[in-house]
This record gives C-alpha cells, sequence and structure tokens, in this order.
C-alpha cells in the first residue's frame, strides 16, 4: 500500500515553526518512503477558520518546499461524516446527551469531591423516553458521544480497557479508555468536533501513517476505537515531541508568535528554518541541510526526544549563516538582481561578501559600500591619516592581478614600518567604512584603482 500522510491544521491563524515541525515529519517521512502528502484542512469549526488562513498555510509550506498531492477541506465533507454518525447511530455506539455545560461541570465537581475520576457517567444512558421528549419539548438539542468500548455488558460499569500501539516515535504505547470521559463528536447545533472527521478522512483518504504532535496521544486511543468501530483498521501512529519558547511556553497559532511568515520577513531562509524545526529535539546534529532531500537523510522519527523541545530563534541565525557561507551565486542570482545586484562584478561580490552575511539582504549594504563608497566617513587620528596618506600613494598601478592586495601591504609594511592591526584597522576603516567585514583582499579589486584612490582620506 502507498505509503499516505497527512498535515492537518484548522486554518484559524499563520502556522508557526512547531507546526511546520510537524508539516515536515510528515513530508520527509513521504519522501523516505516515495509516499503522498494529503493537505487537509480541519475547518469544521466555521467561525474560527478562514480561507485566508488555509491559503497562508498552503504559502508557507510552499516556501518550505512542501507541495502537497491534493489539498482537502472537511467544511465540504460534511455530508461523509453524516453517513459515519448513521452507522455509529445503528451500531448504537453514539448516543444523545441533554446536558448544558454548567450542569456538567457541577457534576464534575460532585464527582471529584467523592474521589472519582472526573469523568463523564453516562447519566444520559439513564435517561427514560418521557425524560428525553421533556428535553426536546423544553427545546433543548443533544448533543452526541461515542460511546467508548470500556466495559464488558454494562456501560455504567467501566472496566480498565488498554489500547496499545506501536508509536513510530515514541515507541510502545497505552491508553486506559476507562480513564476518558465518552468523547462529544457532534455538537448541539449539528457541527463536528475534530474527532470523528479526522478519522473517517484517515479511513476515505488511506491515510496510513499519522503523525502529529504528542498532544494527541491520548486522541489517538479514543480515534483506535473509533476507527474499529467503523470497522476499519487504525493506521501506524507517530507522535512528535512539541516545541517550546526558550523560556518554556507552548507555540499558539493565534499570538502569530514565531511564524512561518515573520521569520521569512526577518530573511531567515527555508532551509535554515526546515533544519531547525526538524532536528531540534532529536539526537540528530543540528546543522543547515541545504534541501529537503537531504534533510530526509538526516531524519529518523524515533531519533526524536519524547520531552518538550526548546527552541531557539538565535540558532536559525547560525544556520542562516552557514546557508549564505556556502550558498552558490548560481543561486543566489536571481535574488541578487532583485535587490539590485547584477552585472559583472556580482559574481566575484557574491563570493568575497557571503562568508559575511546573516540573511541574503545584508548583501545590500555591501554593494553599496563598494559602489559608492563607505557610508559614513570614518574619524582617523592625524598619525594615522599620515600613514593612509602614505599607504594611498603605494597603490600599485594596473593592470591588477590576484595577488594586489599582498603586494600593496608589503609595500606599505617596508616603507611605514606597520604590521598587523595597526596597519589593517585604518586601510579596513578608510576603505569600507567598516571595523569588520569580508576579506580585503577579494573587496580591493571590486573597487579597482580608481575606486580605491576615491576612499584616500
Ligand atoms: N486539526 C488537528 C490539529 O491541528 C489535527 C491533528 C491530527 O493531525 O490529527 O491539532
Amino acid at each position: 500500500m502507498t505509503v499516505t500522510v497527512r498535515f492537518a491544521p484548522s486554518p484559524t491563524g499563520r502556522i508557526h515553526i512547531g507546526n511546520a515541525r510537524t508539516a515536515l515529519f510528515n513530508w520527509l517521512f513521504a519522501v523516505n518512503n516515495k509516499g503522498r502528502f494529503i493537505q487537509r484542512f480541519d475547518d469544521t469549526d466555521i467561525a474560527r477558520s478562514k480561507q485566508e488562513f488555509a491559503d497562508s498555510i498552503l504559502y508557507d509550506l510552499h516556501w518550505l518546499g512542501i507541495f502537497p498531492d491534493v489539498t482537502e477541506y472537511q467544511s465540504r465533507r460534511v455530508e461523509i461524516y453524516d453517513a459515519a454518525v448513521e452507522r455509529l447511530k445503528a451500531a448504537r455506539v453514539l448516543y444523545a446527551c441533554y446536558e448544558t455545560p454548567e450542569e456538567l461541570d457541577l457534576r464534575r465537581k460532585v464527582r471529584r469531591t467523592r474521589g472519582q475520576p472526573p469523568v463523564y457517567g453516562r447519566e444520559a444512558l439513564t435517561l427514560t423516553p418521557e425524560q428525553v421528549a421533556e428535553y426536546e419539548s423544553d427545546g433543548r438539542r443533544p448533543h452526541w458521544r461515542f460511546l467508548l468500548p470500556n466495559f464488558t455488558s454494562d456501560p455504567l460499569q467501566p472496566e480498565r480497557t488498554e489500547v496499545h500501539w506501536n508509536d513510530l516515535v515514541r515507541g510502545e504505547e497505552t491508553v486506559d479508555l476507562a480513564s476518558l470521559s465518552d468523547p462529544v463528536l457532534l455538537r448541539e447545533d449539528g457541527t463536528y468536533l475534530y474527532t470523528l472527521p479526522s478519522v473517517v478522512d484517515d479511513i476515505e483518504m488511506g491515510v496510513t501513517h499519522v503523525i502529529r504532535g504528542d498532544d494527541h496521544v491520548t486522541n489517538t486511543g479514543v480515534q483506535i476505537a473509533l476507527f474499529q468501530a467503523l470497522g476499519a483498521e487504525p493506521p501506524v501512529f507517530g507522535h512528535h515531541n512539541l516545541l517550546t519558547t526558550v523560556s518554556g511556553e507552548g507555540l499558539s497559532k493565534r499570538t502569530g508568535a514565531l511564524s512561518i511568515e515573520s521569520l521569512r520577513g526577518d530573511g531567515i531562509e527555508p532551509m535554515a528554518v526546515a533544519s531547525l524545526a526538524v532536528l531540534v529535539g532529536t539526537s540528530e546534529n543540528v546543522t543547515a541541510a541545504h534541501d529537503l532531500s537531504e534533510l530526509a537523510g538526516h531524519f529518523d522519527p524515533a531519533a526524536t526526544s519524547k520531552s518538550a523541545a526548546k527552541f531557539d530563534p538565535d540558532e536559525l541565525f547560525v544556520l542562516n549563516r552557514a546557508l549564505m557561507h556556502h550558498m552558490p551565486f548560481e543561486e543566489a542570482r536571481d535574488r541578487l538582481i532583485v535587490l539590485g545586484i547584477s552585472g559583472d562584478r556580482a559574481e566575484s561580490f557574491w563570493l568575497a561578501v557571503r562568508g559575511n552575511l546573516d540573511r541574503l539582504s545584508d548583501a545590500v549594504a555591501w554593494w553599496r559600500i563598494l559602489s559608492d563608497g563607505p557610508q559614513e566617513a570614518a574619524e582617523f587620528s592625524g598619525e594615522d591619516r599620515d600613514f593612509l596618506h602614505q599607504a594611498f600613494d603605494l597603490l600599485p598601478e594596473e593592470p591588477w592581478n590576484g595577488t594586489v592586495w599582498k603586494d600593496w601591504t608589503g609595500k606599505i609594511r617596508e616603507a611605514t614600518g606597520r604590521k598587523g592591526k595597526p596597519l589593517f584597522m585604518p586601510l579596513r576603516l578608510a576603505l569600507t567604512g567598516r571595523s569588520s567585514g569580508p576579506e580585503l583582499a577579494d573587496l580591493l579589486p571590486l573597487m579597482g584603482r580608481e575606486g580605491t584612490l576615491a576612499r584616500r582620506p
């Protein structure tokens, strides 16, 4: 059977790096198993889901290099869920409940004070037809719960019932269905909660592997029971650890923190984001992969730690610098053109400056320095100024060859007796206006003799 995975966010905000981790785990798993990747929008919550968020999620996935085989929207598939509901009702594992949230809350409190677990006590199963008729005539609409298979013959006497699976990430997992409330599948207003549509789609779409965050481990116990109630074989499950901020807070789509959009705006390369999103919190070294197929070679779900992984955005810059450092000109060329960097100097310029860039757009400042001179003139002591006058007088005539910087500074050393920092720093400041930057040996040929002399203080 073709390996089939899905990434199933609800389109209620922009995706963040933690969502990207889930998407990439699925994508890389598909890459490594020649599988299919389904983009599924869990948009049954009509009030909070928005098409613009779905569009932005697709845009962010494409930016990361993920191109789904198909895109599905749950809001367009309600009839399929309705049919599943009819089957569950016929099997008498879906039952109507009439409690209000306040009544449920009160019951939970009572159970707690009695030392009982705060799960739903299945009181709705004991309603008489008269009580149901009364609720209905009062205008109450039922919500519907799935009867978990955690009893032998009497649902009011649940017993420990273990659901087991071999998790792709976490190994052997167990959930006790007696520790859980029967989940509500349908709300009073007829809309669906996440649990049932997800299972129905996983069955209908032939999903073979469900890879998602470990906040869904308990759901998996429930959903395995639901797969079985619908007569289907459950897929393989894998639950990866979640990312938190450095101070340990969870990430949320709603706050926009560490959104893929904001990282893109900060000039972070997609492969810096993808490499960190996938490798943080695993036993793999965090290095910048050049593309997703290289990253797939480092991806092993079983190498993922079970505890939450702290995500430090500063690490993105480390990876970004590494990507810049090795980026071939052919890869940068079009992006540099957009930034106004082109012509026959563009390639040697790129090779000279790439090792000094935090982000690609930082190349613009260096291009300006080389084309127009230092942005701010440096201040020099009288002594340094005399030294620089002497030095500029020694600038070799053109044509220059690859050793012009070495030849020039050799002559300066001989004439002035300066060496090391006292020799190089005034030159660097005069030529670039900055105290650090790319090798001057690489920059000098880009300025040419005339351009260099124009920098004489
Ligand atoms: N919509 C669910 C979520 O965003 C999907 C979970 C799943 O992958 O099944 O958490």
